[in-house]
């Protein structure tokens, strides 16, 4: 059997590992350029490889193509292997059958990393012989060549449920959904909307789909399409007598009717969006039967991740907050919706077709000034302009940070939460995020 990889990065180094192992006749090719040090692996383990280029004779005589998440469907050599009946898939598809561990799969617009982290966190501390990947650090392909883990917690974005057939997720989570990538999805919502429930397609009635009953498109879908695996809702708002919701401040989850029971204000993740996160998370750790004491422990001192509402320092008792990694309106919003001192707000980058009526609620009710910090701030100055008393646009983090501190008072909080994409004046969100608390750091 033949097996292209398309893209040398973790995701296919890590597949034509595992199909050389396999037993596979492997050639990886990649259109750009692939980092030395994924060449000296492969090299290693005697896995040919091109890079910047594609040669459609190495690559159209493939049994089976894995085609790596960054690559568009619209990629013209895809376009081909499609044409030629070739079945292209993802990473998780082509190396889930090789592993007997159980999976549980994570997908959303917002919160993907968050809940990942926390309910590997949560099987980890139970003492659960467990790994993490997907979109998350080392691949799910070499993982498995490795044989290492019982189960997997794995973060899968809508370009890895793409290119799945057969794949199903023991228990799936998905944390919510609002528009993003659409121009991988033909500028259709609905098609995206799809795409994240192909989570669901393959399980069956011994399964378990967790999602956020508070969403109005997964309610929406779950109204109109089916799904064979056994439901668990959770809410911030109603209750249920099978999931996860908030009752008198206390976090309730009821899964196969026994019930968990802890504090709201004893979860160390702050917000609402991550009690969302939270209830998502508890109600796996509880279907994998975990301790409540262990559960309790583990929502306690899980501090969340790096760039995502990330409390970088206190100076002059001014709290400087990074949420860098808020590249969308659904992600502010919730980052402006658990501030709770007047916030100066750094915002702005590649506008991905953002409508800002959104935050305008919450934007009167807590901001007092909005640095923008982007190429383009047209759309964000006059969403805003005649609702805060102060707008200024600068053009570098620095002058962002020290501008953000001439402005604020004792007592408020400046947050970077951008809403953008960064590719504008960053490599990434990491690059953004590194830079912002650089410059806290030299206040
Ligand atoms: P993803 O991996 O899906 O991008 P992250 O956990 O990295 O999600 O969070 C991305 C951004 O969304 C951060 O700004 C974070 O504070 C915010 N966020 C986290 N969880 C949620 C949620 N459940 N709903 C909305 N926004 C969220």
């Amino acid at each position: 059997m033949r097996l292209v990889v398309l893209g040398g990065g973790e995701s296919g180094v890590g597949t034509a590992i595992l199909g050389k192992e396999k037993g596979y006749d492997v050639f990886v090719s990649d259109f750009g350029k692939i980092k030395e040090s994924y060449k000296e692996v492969l090299i290693n383990k005697g896995i040919e490889w091109e890079d910047e280029k594609h040669t459609e004779s190495l690559i159209l005589n493939a049994d089976v193509v894995m085609k790596s998440p960054g690559i568009p469907e619209k990629a013209p050599i895809v376009k081909k292997l499609v044409e030629r009946g070739i079945p292209v898939i993802s990473e998780i598809e082509f190396a889930a059958p090789f592993t007997k561990a159980i999976t549980i799969g994570i997908t959303g617009s917002n919160g993907k990393t968050t809940t990942t982290m926390l309910t590997y966190h949560l099987l980890q501390s139970a003492g659960l012989n467990v790994g993490l990947a997907g979109n998350i650090g080392k691949s799910f392909a070499e993982q498995v060549a490795e044989d290492k883990y019982d189960s997997y917690v794995l973060e899968l974005s809508s370009f890895q449920l793409d290119g799945i057939i057969n794949y199903k997720p023991h228990i799936a989570i998905i944390t919510n959904i609002s528009p993003d990538h659409l121009d991988r999805y033909d500028y259709k919502y609905e098609n995206y909307i799809d795409s994240k429930f192909r989570i669901t397609m393959n399980q069956t009635e011994e399964d378990y789909l967790i999602y956020d009953a508070d969403d109005e498109a997964i309610s929406e879908w779950l109204q109109k399409n089916k799904t064979r695996a056994k439901l668990i809702p959770f809410s911030l708002t109603k209750t249920f007598e099978e999931g996860a919701f908030i009752k008198n401040n206390t976090m309730e989850a009821i899964i196969n009717q026994e019930e968990f029971k802890m504090e709201t204000e004893s979860i160390a993740l702050e917000g609402k969006h991550n009690l969302k996160n939270a209830m998502a998370a508890t109600s796996v750790a509880k279907l994998m039967q975990i301790r409540k004491a262990t559960i309790r422990e583990s929502l306690s001192n899980f501090q969340g991740v790096e760039h995502r509402l990330e409390k970088v320092l206190k100076i002059q008792n001014v709290q400087y907050i990074n949420d860098s990694k808020a590249t969308n309106v659904n992600a502010t919003f919730f980052a402006l919706d658990s501030m709770n001192t007047p916030t100066v707000w750094i915002v702005g980058g590649v506008d991905k077709g953002n409508d800002y009526n959104e935050l305008m609620a919450l934007v009167r009710e807590k901001v007092k000034a909005i640095i923008c910090l982007g190429v383009d701030n047209r759309k964000i100055i006059d969403a805003f302009g005649n609702v805060v008393d102060i707008m200024v646009e600068v053009n570098t983090m620095s002058d962002a940070v020290r501008m953000a501190q001439h402005i604020s008072e004792k007592g408020d909080a400046v947050l970077l939460s951008p809403a953008c994409a960064s590719f504008d004046l960053f490599e990434n969100y990491e690059d953004r995020g590194r830079q912002f608390k650089d410059a806290v750091h030299n206040l």
